[in-house]
This record gives C-alpha cells, structure tokens and sequence, in this order.
C-alpha cells in the first residue's frame, strides 16, 4: 500500500514551489494529481501560488471540519496517482487521519507539505501533532530557507509594528487596530536571540551561564 508523507521547512522554504513541481512533472506523464487545500489559507483562493507566480487551482478546497471521505471524493482518489496537500497544519486531525486511510486503503501516495511549529516555537496544530504521531515518513525539505545569519531556519517569528513578539493568537484576525505583522524564519540561535531572550526560561539559563563562568 501507498504512504502518507509529512514534507516540512519553515517559511519561505519553498513548499509551494515544490508542490507545483511535483505536479508538473506527474501530469507531464499524463498522471492525475489531486491538490487538497483548505479554505483557512485565503491566499490565492482556490488556487495554490508560489513566490514566482507559478499557480495551479485546486482540486479540493476544504472547508473547516469537512471530510475528504465523500463519495464525489473518494471517485477522485481511484483515478489519481497523488494527492499533494499544501499548507497541511491548516487541517484538523480527523482530517489528518483520512489522508493517512486513503494512502492505506485506496493505494494513493499522499504528499503532505506544511509547517511543523508557529511563531511561538510550539507544534503548529492538532493536525500536526497527529501527522507526527500517523505519517509513514517524516522529511524535511531541503535548506532553501534560510536564516538572516546564514544558518539554517528553523523557527517562523513573528513581528508585530515591527518587533519580535511570541504572544498573541496563532491565526491573525484583522481586528481593525492595524497592526502590522510581518514573518521571520530564524534559526535556533537567533529565535532564541530575537524572540525568546525575555522569556523567563532564558533569563533562568543566563543566570546559570553567568553563575558557572
Ligand atoms: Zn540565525
């Protein structure tokens, strides 16, 4: 039987690209592909862009709670040769759960490209920790994120009116205060530099630090 795989980098690491690619290449061989998306990521509506924009529309546009085990769906899946799901930490986790029955029961590889953590450093979601805990192959996709220190980026900070912050909620509403927010993919050391240097856990270790020196 076919696997579900979980494809993850921070920000800006080129998923998109990579999804994009991956259909090129299947329906270039006259392959269907089926691109699952789901409603809470507005950018692009129905249609997943990459940062050349390079697009290709959806074949599912999921909304909040919807299953993807309908029967107009699963018709889809018995003709296709992958399902590629993008920005995947926006689904739930019953939803995590039928992409991994449909790799198991209907033989279709299931590729699922998304973020592992928010910009609080904590898992991004309740799908996400399921996709941990069920996907056959866990990979992380290449280094083409890169920190402003030229290390790898692991981290997706969050800056709001131009400062770093880890508070406040996971999905931004535009409440009408007009804040500005703006994403930063870090690495461990600069996260920690940036982002959690006022945190009392870091103050504790500074403490330490200096105590042992
Ligand atoms: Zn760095």
């Amino acid at each position: 039987m076919a696997d579900m795989v979980f494809k993850y980098s921070a920000m800006n690491g080129g998923k998109t690209l990579n999804i994009l690619q991956t259909v090129h290449s299947y329906e270039e061989n006259n392959f269907k592909v089926i691109v699952v998306k789901s409603i809470k990521d507005t950018k692009g509506e129905d249609t997943i862009i990459s940062r050349n924009g390079m697009g290709r529309k959806v074949d599912i546009l999921l909304k909040e709670n919807e299953s993807l085990l309908t029967e107009a769906n699963y018709k889809k899946y018995y003709t296709a040769k992958v399902i590629l799901v993008d920005e995947v930490e926006l689904l739930n986790e019953t939803q995590i759960k039928e992409l991994w029955m449909i790799a198991h029961l209907i033989n279709v590889p299931v590729l699922c490209y998304g973020l592992k953590s928010n910009f609080k450093g904590d898992i991004f979601s309740d799908g996400i920790a399921q996709i941990f805990a069920i996907a056959d192959h866990i990979e992380e996709i290449g280094s083409s994120s890169l920190c402003r220190c030229g290390k790898k980026a692991i981290f997706n900070a969050r800056k709001e009116n131009d400062k770093f912050t880890d508070e406040g909620p996971c999905i931004v509403i535009d409440d009408g205060t007009k804040k500005e927010y703006e994403y930063v993919s870090l690495c461990s050391d600069c996260y920690l530099k940036y982002v959690k240097i006022g945190s009392d856990e870091a103050k504790k270790l500074a403490n330490l630090v200096d105590k042992i020196k």
